[in-house]
């Protein structure tokens, strides 16, 4: 690496022209790229580096030489120790542009499209188009670029998390609850997380005081010994319901009912208190056995109107607030009018379906993990819908033996995992030519490596819609509506 342009333990001035996708600085030093944690675009700084690749570096930040007028102090006194954020020297605007900016930098770079200029951001109204029962793709769109929104922020971006998972350890005797240190197993005891809702920290708090009045022994991950190893608290932000899940590495609780009563007594918020228990050596939270201690195996949640039953191990999104804000834009770019038939690939516990459904003929939902659509089917009951169907499955075979059987959908939803869609999934879409696909994507780059397949295929980007769904971490979720361009030749199977 003799002929690199930066040494290793040597000083440089950098400038920061970006922000990478893990939340660092992107230091340019003569042409040579170094990522700086803690630096923020538009700095100048110094910076020392630390460990060196072909292509780029990583440095450490000495000194910011011209501030950034975005950078704040951070509200939280643990920020720098957790990790858990890694935004919160970024004011809450810059966050929502940075989002913004990379899902731009996504789609240019690796989607290869022409993204429309800021002039144009807000100009074409959304409900124009889906007012529109049977839209024409409006090519005038595509040849100035897609429009990506300004990314959907909160108003107020904290204690918006409804699940906390805890860790407990011991130090020095006594009972501690908190985090796992920045990039190592070491936990560090913490009151308050504000990301959490109050409740949640509430609810650790008094279980951490009772736990320790009882003599409770934590876990000890490194000698596989001691009992309690976190301690997971849901709560549901419409009902109030509250869910407490103590995780042990064994079958018995010692003092067990002293336990319940002590949780009843602290906090009559709770409905649910439920014991699961994990004697394996991982970092898997969960084990595979829950038991019921007190109370019901579950708690209840509305994302809009739908109501969700929420158990121990069930996943449910963590932001409510603004799942409702994303799936009422998934909603939004879906146009339904009542009598559309939509397929939901990837629907999870049926979140986007059930949401769908209200507005829908017919929805479909595939989901890889059972689990999830005997959920998926027990919502579906709780809110007396009928006209939704589950599925368990890969969605690249589900959806392909539903064509045989004659489902066409007029809308495909999508909502993959971070590594994006199946190769075969796109293309069972374009061979069915659905007139709108809504795609709700958890990571901007692979969105713009499937768009681009999609654009090939004969779909126009007619616009996307950053969401913060996680304000303060680089998360970034965004909902793209693709139209189907009518000037490509006509699929046999539709219509
Ligand atoms: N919209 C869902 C969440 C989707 S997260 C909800 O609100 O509940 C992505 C989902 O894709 C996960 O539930 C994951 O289990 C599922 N998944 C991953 N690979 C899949 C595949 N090949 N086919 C179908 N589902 C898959």
């Amino acid at each position: 690496m003799a002929d690199l342009p930066v040494k290793i333990g040597q000083q440089y001035e950098a400038e920061i022209v970006g922000i990478s996708h893990d939340g660092e600085g992107v230091g340019r030093v003569n042409g040579f790229t170094l990522f700086v944690a803690g630096a923020l675009p538009g700095e100048r700084t110094l910076v020392r580096v630390e460990h060196l690749k072909k292509q780029y570096g990583y440095a450490g930040l000495v000194e910011v030489m011209e501030v950034s007028p975005d950078r704040i102090v951070p509200e939280c006194t643990i920020y720098d120790e957790c990790g858990g954020c890694q935004l919160q020297h970024l004011s809450y605007e810059a966050q929502l542009r940075a989002k913004r900016q990379q899902v731009v930098d996504n789609l240019q770079r690796i989607g290869k499209l022409q993204v429309a200029g800021e002039a144009r951001i807000g100009r074409v109204s959304t409900t124009a188009i889906s007012e529109n029962s049977a839209p024409d793709f409006d090519e005038t769109n595509m040849d100035e670029g897609v429009i990506v929104h300004p990314t959907l922020g909160m108003t107020d971006p904290w204690r918006y998390r409804n699940k906390a998972q805890v860790p407990f350890g011991e130090e020095r005797g006594g009972l501690i609850g908190g985090f796992y240190a920045q990039g190592s197993h070491r936990i560090i005891d913490m009151d308050e997380c504000l990301i959490q809702h109050e409740s949640n920290d509430e609810v650790v708090a008094r279980v951490k005081e009772i736990g320790a009045r009882l003599g409770i022994r934590a876990y000890d991950e490194e000698l596989n010994a001691g009992l309690l190893r976190h301690v997971v608290v849901k709560v549901g932000f419409r009902t109030g319901d509250i869910m407490v899940v103590l995780v042990t590495n064994g079958n018995v609780i010692p003092r067990v009912d002293e336990w319940v009563a002590g949780i009843r007594e602290a906090l009559p918020g709770v409905k649910s208190i439920c014991h699961n228990i994990n004697v394996k050596q991982t970092n898997v939270i969960f084990g595979d056995e829950t038991r019921v201690l007190w109370g019901s195996e579950v708690i209840y949640d509305y994302i809009g109107d739908v109501k969700f039953a929420i158990s121990a191990r069930s996943f449910f999104q963590v932001n409510p607030v603004q799942t409702e804000v994303l799936y009422g834009k998934a909603l939004e770019y879906a146009a339904l009018t009542g009598g559309e038939t939509v397929v939901d690939a990837y629907c999870g516990i049926g979140t986007i379906s059930l949401f769908l459904a209200q507005k829908a003929g017919q929805v479909y939902g595939v989901e890889i993990v059972e689990e999830a659509i005997a959920d998926a089917r027990k919502n579906a009951d709780l809110n007396g819908m009928t006209n939704v169907h589950f599925e368990a499955g890969p969605a690249e075979d589900v959806l392909p033996e539903w064509t045989r059987q004659g489902v066409r959908p007029d809308v495909v939803v999508v909502d993959p995992p971070r590594k994006g869609c199946d190769p075969a999934l796109l293309a069972t879409i374009l061979e069915l030519r659905p007139q709108r696909v809504v795609y709700v994507s958890c990571s901007a780059s692979t969105l713009a490596r499937d768009l681009r397949a999609l654009v090939d295929g004969g779909y126009g980007v007619a616009e996307v819609t950053p969401v913060d769904m996680f304000p303060h971490t680089v998360h970034i979720e965004s909902v793209v509506l693709l139209v189907r361009d009518e000037t490509v030749e006509k699929n046999p199977y539709v219509y």
